[in-house]
C-alpha cells in the first residue's frame, strides 16, 4: 500500500480540490482509502459527502483545574505560571479562589506541583472527534479538533493510523492523505512515512517562498515531492518562476491546472471537479493523476 500526501505551504491553494479529484480518479483505477488530515479545517467531507459510520472522542493534553473549596488564595500558582494562565480573584463570584484561564493554560503542571493545598488537578481535555465514514470513492477517516484545542499533530497521526489500518484490512493499494497547510507539527505528522508528497502551489507573490518552505519540510523528512501549479494561467510569469525554482531543485512539475470557475461550481454541488466536468481542469488533473500513478508504480 502506497501513501500519497497532498500538501501546500499555506492554506487556500486548492489542496482539497486536488485531493478530491485524485480520490475520484484513483478510485476508478484501484481500491483506495482516504484520510483528511487537515483536522483544524476538514474540508474533504464537503466534497465527498460521506456517510458517517462511526464517531469517536479524541482526548488529549492536560489543563489545570483549581478546586475552589481547597484554594486558600495564597497566590503561589499565579507566581509560578509562565503563561499568565492563572487569574487572581477579582470579585466574590469566584468565592475568593484563584481560577485557570483554560485557553492560556499550556498544561505544564508547574502550578500542580507547587500548590501547597493540593487544590490543583491536571485533567485530560476532550479535544475533538474523529470519524470513520464511507464515501463514493472509498472509506474516509476524518476529524474535527475543537476550537482552541492543541495537539492537532496527535489527532492527525490518529486519523492517518486509522486510514493505514483500514487500507491494510481492505488490501487497498493507495492511501490518499489531504494534509494540513503550512509547515508545522501537523504537517510533519501527515507526511511521516509517505511515499510521495504532492505539493500544490499557486502563482502568487509568495508562491515560491511557500513552496520552498514546504519543500524544506518534505526533504528534511525524506519524502519525495512533486509539484502541481494551480490556477497556473492567472499569472504566467509567476508560474514560470515556480517551474524554474522546481527545475533548480530537481523537483518535477506534474501538472499545471488552469483557473476556471467550474471548480467552485463543482464544490458548491458537493462534487470533485473531475466528476462534474470534462473540461480543461479535469484534463489537467487527469494528467496529474497519471504522473503520480506512474511515479508510485501503481
Ligand atoms: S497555589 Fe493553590 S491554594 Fe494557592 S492560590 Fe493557587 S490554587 Fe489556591
Ligand atoms: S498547568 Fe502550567 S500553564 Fe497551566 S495554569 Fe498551571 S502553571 Fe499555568
Amino acid at each position: 500500500m502506497k501513501q500519497l500526501v497532498i500538501l501546500s505551504g499555506k492554506g487556500g491553494t486548492g489542496k482539497t480540490t486536488v485531493a478530491a479529484a485524485l480520490a475520484h480518479l484513483a478510485s476508478q483505477a484501484l481500491p483506495i482509502v482516504l484520510a483528511d488530515a487537515d483536522v483544524d479545517a476538514a474540508n474533504l467531507e464537503l466534497v465527498l459527502e460521506p456517510n458517517q459510520l462511526e464517531e469517536h472522542e479524541f482526548w488529549s493534553g492536560k489543563r489545570a483545574t483549581i478546586d475552589p473549596e481547597l484554594c486558600t488564595s495564597c497566590g503561589v500558582c499565579e507566581s509560578v505560571c509562565r503563561f499568565d494562565a492563572i487569574l487572581a480573584p477579582t470579585d466574590a463570584s469566584s468565592g475568593g479562589a484563584y481560577q485557570v484561564e483554560a485557553l492560556s493554560c499550556e498544561g505544564c503542571a508547574s502550578c500542580y506541583y507547587q500548590c501547597p493545598e493540593d487544590a490543583i488537578s491536571m485533567e485530560d481535555q476532550h479535544a475533538g472527534l474523529w470519524f470513520r465514514s464511507d464515501s463514493r470513492f472509498g472509506p474516509l477517516f476524518h476529524a474535527h479538533l475543537f476550537a482552541g484545542q492543541e495537539n492537532s499533530g496527535k489527532l492527525v497521526t490518529l486519523v492517518k493510523q486509522q486510514g493505514r489500518l483500514a487500507a491494510s484490512d481492505l488490501d487497498a493499494e493507495l492511501l490518499i492523505i489531504d494534509g494540513p497547510p503550512g509547515i508545522g507539527c501537523p504537517v510533519i505528522s501527515a507526511s511521516a512515512g509517505a511515499d510521495m508528497a504532492l505539493l500544490v502551489v499557486e502563482p502568487t507573490v509568495s508562491g515560491v517562498h511557500d513552496l520552498e518552505r514546504i519543500l524544506g519540510t518534505t526533504e528534511h523528512f525524506g519524502v519525495p515531492a512533486v509539484v502541481v501549479i494551480n490556477k497556473a494561467d492567472l499569472n504566467e510569469k509567476r508560474s514560470m518562476e515556480v517551474a524554474a525554482f522546481c527545475a533548480g531543485r530537481d523537483v518535477a512539475v506534474v501538472g499545471e491546472i488552469p483557473y476556471d470557475t467550474v471548480v467552485t461550481e463543482a464544490m458548491v454541488h458537493g462534487r470533485p471537479v473531475t466528476a462534474y466536468t470534462d473540461g480543461a481542469v479535469t484534463r489537467a488533473l487527469a494528467g496529474v493523476w497519471h504522473c503520480v500513478k506512474e511515479r508510485l508504480m501503481l
